[in-house]
């Protein structure tokens, strides 16, 4: 068989229940997948254990499944990969593309909130503490493909950020580019809080010298302007057993023509085969 052309993800935290905010990002990012005939993955990103309650990868899963939003292949999990994280960092170290700082977060308040890459010169350097990254690509601008040009303050795009963390955790941004890099995702589809991380996100594809892919960012569901809507604040719940509400609800977000009410399978093959796009409203926050 050929391989798809279209490879999509929903990579959700598991630091509580699949809520409607983040049923969003995963009927949008499975939408766009199935209407190209790709791939739609599922990945765990379960790196932070402090922030992880007992059950919730499970519970998202299981949401998932009574939303017909089936998954390709298997599930990763980003706890199975943590040697490989640290395989490219010790990599990263030794060709000196990385550098350990052991700042604290008072001396990067007092440096104005962004580093400014003083372990980077220590001779010797540093042999513990954070791990940052040599930033030599400095990605300030990209292209999503549904928000357009996008930007980010130029002292921000130069920053050395984090790529493994003070207490031992590996850094998001380190995780999600090389999964993302390694399952082969051709899109990235998820909500405009993730836009920032992105040039980060760039900049580390740029340095594994692997293939960088697109990017397309879905306005982000808010209580108030600038607040995500989460658990904390009135997320409206979704409910497992009517899944036909929230699917209905949520295409509405999205922009889309509605659905006939249906046995979900159906709903999410009419709602495939009617997806637009254009459609999807392209302001960055929608405040409900
Ligand atoms: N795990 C992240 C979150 O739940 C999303 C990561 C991504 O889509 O790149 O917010």
């Amino acid at each position: 068989m050929q391989a798809p052309s279209y490879i999509g993800r929903f990579a959700p935290s598991p630091s509580g229940p699949l809520h409607f905010g983040s049923l969003i990002a995963a009927l949008g990012s499975y939408l766009r997948a199935r209407s190209h005939q790709g791939k739609w993955l599922v990945r765990i990103e379960d790196i932070d254990p402090p922030r992880e309650v007992p059950g919730a990868a499970d519970g998202i899963l299981r949401t998932l499944e009574s939303y017909g939003l089936h998954w390709d292949d298997t599930v990763l999990y980003q706890s199975q990969r943590l040697n490989d994280y640290q395989e490219q960092l010790n990599q990263l170290l030794q060709q000196n593309q990385a550098y350990y700082c052991q700042c604290t977060r008072k001396q990067i308040q007092a440096m104005g909130g962004l580093y400014d890459g003083r372990c980077g010169k220590l001779v010797p350097a540093l042999d513990s503490g954070a791990i940052r990254v040599r930033n030599h690509t400095q990605t300030a601008h990209f292209n999503d493909v549904h928000m357009g040009a996008m930007s980010v303050a130029s002292d921000f795009a130069c920053e050395d950020f984090i790529i493994k963390r003070r207490d031992g955790l590996y850094a998001y941004q380190l995780a999600v580019v090389m999964d993302d890099a390694d399952q082969g995702i051709t899109e990235v589809v998820r909500g405009c809080d993730l836009l920032t991380s992105t040039v980060r996100q760039i900049d580390l594809f740029k340095l594994f010298d692997r293939h960088v892919p697109q990017w397309l960012h879905l306005p982000l569901l808010c209580a108030e302007p600038g607040r995500k809507l989460s658990k904390q604040n009135h997320a409206p719940a979704i409910d497992n057993q009517a899944p036909q509400a929230s699917i209905s609800a949520a295409l509405q977000v999205l922009g889309q023509p509605p659905v006939d009410v249906d046995d979900v399978t159906i709903m999410l093959k009419q709602a495939t085969e009617q997806f637009q796009l254009n459609l999807v409203p392209r302001q960055q926050e929608i405040i409900l």
